[in-house]
């Protein structure tokens, strides 16, 4: 088997991995300014995406512009969320160079839509390629592509391959807790892993301590009566928010694009851990239509509100916290890791961010609560002790190289392919 890397090799962002010029794995955008996107062209015979989030499955409406539509196999909630990041995607850049597709080929996405569930075993371009679930968000999958049944009749290679590989993409996992979604517990063999490393040198704390801090800090600004604003991505973040807050009795608001990933996820409950948990969540908590002035008045309430953006580079959150922001009582609890260069970033270093073009200092406490959805450095290592002897290349990092270092170090043979690089396994 022949893998190029096409994008979010030694970076996050981006993610597509090509398999014998034929098979494509996830097609991802990173969403900088400007948005980037793999590299090269690709004609792939069909796609895979492992789950739905925009690096990994922002740009596979591209794929649906010429000829015959290659068929994308995903898992149901990764059909809908990809479909929404789409929708996203056209709102925000549509009928500009930043956006690589059109409403047409947003459509067409839904015709090339082929839906799996975990454990079920199906052919793409030829292989053999099975999901698994990867604890990260709902309908995240661990991929695996087994060419030993290949027939490559009508796909881009000339030659026949009898091959006898398995080739496990984990795409992004978790090993530990989440009340959303359950941990990665499936390890497949395989011949070969190709293993994200966002957190390889991070430890998490303990779920349970992070939440327990979490609320205890929610509530005592709530007591002593300030508003708490949670930016938090819409996918995964949002609801594991509000999971946190309904397990311990905070009432909530919700608002922005989670509103509507909430609801779509409620429709797939075979792929949350607790269908009951959210349903319960998701009626006690308030959701925002947002007009009227409805944000400023809630601004101004007694309460706790959720909304994206994660990093405070958009979303409703652009009205909450520069109304919440002039006084020490109030709160800014961000939920997640803060990209270098993003306002949430910013403001956890300076105390003041660049909201809606505007430097704006602020009063208001700020905090960062780890929640995690991704492995950390014990999660990975723990995951690649089932692939001792499987050639281990490591993608989706800013320090892949090291990391790989340290495996050989560890006693695994271990790599770290490059923007573009093609690799035999
Ligand atoms: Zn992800």
């Amino acid at each position: 088997m022949e893998v190029t890397f096409l994008g979010g090799a030694d970076e996050i962002g981006r993610s597509a991995v090509l398999v014998d010029d034929s098979l494509l794995l996830d097609y991802g955008m990173a969403s900088e300014s400007p948005p980037q996107y793999p590299v090269g062209d690709v004609n792939p015979d069909a796609v895979v995406v492992s789950h739905g989030h925009l690096d990994h499955a922002g740009a596979v409406p591209a794929l649906m512009g010429s000829g015959d539509l290659p068929p994308v196999h995903w898992t149901p909630p990764t059909r809908e969320l990809a479909t929404t990041l789409a929708e996203d995607t056209l709102k925000l850049h549509g009928s500009t160079p930043r956006c690589p597709f059109t409403d047409t080929d947003v459509r067409r996405l839904t015709q090339a839509s082929v839906t799996h569930g975990y454990g079920e075993p199906f052919e793409a371009a030829g292989y053999e390629v099975t999901f698994f679930n990867a604890g990260h968000i709902p309908g995240s999958a661990h991929v695996l592509v087994d060419d030993s049944e290949v027939r490559r009749t009508s796909g881009n290679r000339t030659q026949s391959d009898d091959g006898d590989t398995r080739l496990l993409y984990t795409g992004d996992f978790h090993t530990g807790d989440q009340r959303l979604v359950a941990p990665s517990t499936a390890r497949p063999d395989a011949d070969a892993v190709i293993c994200e490393s966002t957190y390889s040198d991070v430890t998490h704390e303990a779920r349970d301590t992070v939440e327990q801090r979490f609320a205890e800090s929610v509530k005592q600004t709530v007591w002593e009566g300030g508003t708490v604003v949670v930016p938090a991505f819409a996918i995964g973040r949002t609801q594991e928010a509000m999971l946190v807050c309904a397990a311990n009795d905070i009432d909530c608001y919700v608002d922005g694009m989670g509103q509507r990933v909430t609801k779509q996820l409620k429709r797939h409950p075979e792929f949350l851990r607790d269908a009951d948990a959210l349903r319960g969540a998701t009626s006690s908590a308030r959701f925002v239509t947002g007009g009227d002035g409805q944000r400023e008045r809630i601004a101004q309430q007694n309460t706790v509100i959720i909304t994206t953006s994660g990093m405070l580079n958009g979303g409703p959150a652009m009205t909450y916290v520069p109304a919440v922001r002039h006084h020490p009582t109030n709160k800014v609890a961000l939920t997640g890791y803060q990209v270098e260069g993003t306002p949430g970033r910013q403001l956890l270093d300076t105390g003041s961010a660049e909201l809606d073009g505007r430097v704006m200092p602020v009063s208001a406490q700020v905090e960062l609560h780890e929640f995690s959805a991704h492995a950390d450095r014990d999660g990975l290592l723990g995951f690649l002790e089932s692939y001792r002897d499987t050639p281990v290349l490591a993608v989706h990092g800013d320090r892949t190289a090291a990391f790989a270092e340290e495996l050989r170090g560890e006693g695994f043979e271990a790599s770290a392919p490059t923007l573009g690089e093609t690799v035999t396994v």
